[in-house]
C-alpha cells in the first residue's frame, strides 16, 4: 500500500520516487517507502485549505471534536506493541522506551480531547456598555504545517496533531525522512477515528523538497516545527513573506545543577538519566553537568564508573540500557564535537569513541562520554551535540552557578539539586528555561506548557497555550440597541 495521505487517499510520489528506511541499531532494511516531492506537497496543501475552507472538520462541534480524539487514544492503546516496534525500528531506542513514549502519546490524545471538548463558549466581555453583547471566541488558525524531527517521532507528532485537531484545523504532517513509520500508522489511526478526508494529510520526504513549500506556501497559515535551531531559522524566513504563524522548538543546551548539599545517590542516577537516555537524542538532555567545587570529585567519580558499565544494545536487546544514535552523519557530528572539546581542554573522562564490541559494529553507536574541566565557549558546552557527552564545569556559589547555566543562547530545561528549599526556590527563579526540575530530570506531563526561552524557540506544546497556539481569538461585538452615534453631526 502506498503511504503518502493525501485527501483522504493513500497514493504514491507523484515521480515515482522512493526511500530505504533502515534501522539505526544494525542497518538492516525495514522497509522502502514512497518519498513525496514538490508536486505532492503542493497537493496535500491544496487538500488540507479545501477541507479547511469547504469541509466539515473545522465545523464540527468541539465537543464532536473531542470525541474523535478520545478514539484515537483508545486505538492507540489497542495497538500499543506494533507502534512501540515500528518506533523502536526506525529510531533504534529501546522497546520499553517506545512502550513509554506510547502511553504518553495516548494521554496527550486524551488531554486535548478533553480540553477541546470544554472549550467552544467562549468569553464574555463586561463591558461597561448598556446595549452591547460583547465574546471572545477562538477559532482555528487554519491550514498547518506539521514538521517533526527522528528522536521522539510519534510524540512530537502527538503535541501538534492532537491541539490541532482539537482546536479545528486542517494539517499536512511531514516527519523525519528517516522516521516515517508511526506517522503512517497515526494517519490509519485518524481515518479508522473518523476524520474526515483532507483535513490530516501526510508527506513522506527530505526537508527541502518537501518543507520548503510547507513553509512558504500562501495558502498554510501556520507552521509548527520541531527540529535543530539552524533549521527553525530557515523557516522563520521562508515563513516571513507570507506572515505565517510560527510555532517552533528547537532545542536546548540545558545545565543541571548538583549543589553539594545535594542527596548523593539521587544526583548521581538523575545526572546519568538526564544525559545519556535514549544517547543524548532528547531536546531537554541535561548535557551540561554544574557541580559545586567541593562536590566536585566525588560526583564525577561516580558518574564516570557508572557510565562505563551502560551496556549498550538495540531495540530488543533486553540487557541494553540505551542505543545507538541516529544516523552515521550524526554519529560523526557528536565525534567532531568531542573532538573540538579536547582539542579546547577538555579532559576525556570516560567513553570518546564508538564501542569495540562487534556485536554493535554494524549500528551508530557511540559510548557515554563524560568531558571534565570544561569552560563556557567552548563549542561542545556551547552547541547541541545531541549525542552522549556530559560536559562539567564547576562552579563556587550560587550566583556563579545561575551565571553559568544562564550563558547560553538556549532556554529550554534546567534542573537543580539542592535540599535547601530556599535555594532551590531562588535558582528555579532564576533560571532563563521554559522548564526547571528540581531534585528531578525529564519528567513532563502533558497539562504543563513545554517550550523554551531564547533560542530554544517561539510558543509552546501541550497545557492550554499548547492549544492557543491552533487558535485564533475573534472579538464579536455586538450593538444590541443600535442608535446613530451622529459623530459627524
Ligand atoms: P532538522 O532540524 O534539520 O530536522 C527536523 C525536521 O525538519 C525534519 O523533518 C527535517 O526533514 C525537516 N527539515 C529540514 N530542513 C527543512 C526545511 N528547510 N524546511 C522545512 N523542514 C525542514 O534536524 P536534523 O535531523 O538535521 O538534526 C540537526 C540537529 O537538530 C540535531 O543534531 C539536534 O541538535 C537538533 N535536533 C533537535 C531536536 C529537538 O527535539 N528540538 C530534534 C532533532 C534534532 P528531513 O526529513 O529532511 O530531515
Amino acid at each position: 500500500m502506498p503511504e503518502l495521505y493525501i485527501d483522504g487517499r493513500w497514493t504514491a510520489a507523484v515521480d515515482g520516487r522512493t526511500r530505504e528506511i533502515r534501522c539505526p541499531a544494525d542497518g538492516s532494511l525495514v522497509a522502502i517507502v514512497d518519498e513525496a516531492g514538490p508536486k505532492d506537497a503542493a497537493a496535500a496543501i491544496a487538500a488540507a485549505r479545501d477541507a479547511f475552507d469547504r469541509g466539515p472538520w473545522p465545523r464540527t462541534p468541539a465537543a464532536e471534536r473531542g470525541r474523535l480524539l478520545q478514539r484515537v487514544a483508545d486505538l492507540l492503546e489497542r495497538d500499543k506493541s506494533d507502534l512501540a516496534r515500528a518506533e523502536s525500528l526506525d529510531t533504534g531506542k529501546r522497546l520499553v522506551e517506545s512502550e513509554y513514549d506510547l502511553d504518553d502519546i495516548a494521554n496527550c490524545f486524551r488531554y486535548f480531547g478533553d480540553l477541546a471538548a470544554g472549550s467552544e463558549a467562549g468569553r464574555v466581555i463586561e463591558t461597561g456598555r448598556p446595549g452591547t453583547d460583547s465574546r471572545v471566541v477562538h477559532e482555528p488558525v487554519g491550514v498547518c504545517s506539521l514538521i517533526t524531527p527522528w528522536n521522539y517521532p510519534l510524540l512530537q507528532t502527538a503535541w501538534k496533531v492532537a491541539p490541532a485537531l482539537a482546536a479545528g484545523n486542517t494539517f499536512v504532517l511531514k516527519p523525519s525522512e528517516l522516521t516515517p513509520h508511526t506517522a503512517i500508522a497515526l494517519m490509519r489511526l485518524l481515518r479508522e477515528a473518523g476524520l474526515p478526508g483532507g483535513a490530516g494529510n501526510l508527506l513522506l520526504g527530505a526537508g527541502p523538497a518537501v518543507g520548503t513549500p510547507l513553509t512558504g506556501d500562501e495558502r498554510v497559515d501556520l507552521v509548527s516545527f520541531t527540529g535543530g535551531v539552524a533549521t527553525g531559522r530557515a523557516i522563520m524566513a521562508a515563513a516571513a513573506p507570507t506572515v505565517k504563524k510560527i510555532a517552533l522548538e528547537l532545542g536546548g543546551k540545558n545545565p543541571n545543577i548538583v549543589f553539594a548539599d545535594a542527596d548523593f545517590e539521587t544526583a548521581v542516577d538523575h545526572a546519568l538519566m538526564a544525559v545519556f537516555l535514549h544517547s543524548g537524542q532528547v531536546c531537554s538532555a541535561g548535557a551540561r553537568l554544574l557541580v559545586q567545587q567541593e562536590l566536585h570529585d566525588a560526583l564525577v567519580d561516580e558518574i564516570v564508573a557508572r557510565a562505563r558499565r551502560i551496556p549498550l544494545g538495540g531495540p530488543f536487546d533486553g540487557h541494553a540500557r540505551t542505543g545507538p544514535l541516529i544516523s552515521a552523519a550524526h554519529r560523526e557530528k557528536v565525534e567532531a564535537y568531542v573532538a573540538a572539546g579536547l582539542e579546547e581542554g577538555a579532559v576525556l573522562r570516560c567513553g570518546g569513541k564508538r564501542p569495540d564490541d562487534p556485536a554493535l559494529s554494524k549500528g551508530y553507536y557511540y559510548l557515554p562520554t563524560v568531558l571534565d574541566d570544561c569552560v563556557p565557549g567552548m563549542s561542545v558546552v556551547r552547541d547541541e551535540s545531541f549525542g552522549p557527552v556530559l560536559t562539567v564545569e564547576r562552579f563556587r556559589d550560587e550566583d556563579e552557578a545561575l551565571a553559568l547555566a544562564n550563558d547560553t543562547m538556549y532556554g529550554l530545561a534546567a534542573g537543580v539539586f539542592t535540599q535547601d528549599a530556599g535555594r532551590a526556590r531562588r535558582v528555579a527563579s532564576g533560571l532563563r528555561a521554559g522548564t526547571v526540575w528540581i531534585n528531578d530530570f525529564h519528567p513532563y506531563v502533558p497539562q504543563a506548557e513545554w517550550g523554551g526561552m531564547k533560542q530554544s524557540g517561539i510558543g509552546r506544546e501541550l497545557g492550554p497555550a499548547g492549544l492557543a497556539e491552533y487558535q485564533e481569538a475573534k472579538h464579536i461585538w455586538w450593538n444590541t440597541s443600535p442608535q446613530p452615534q451622529r459623530w459627524f453631526e
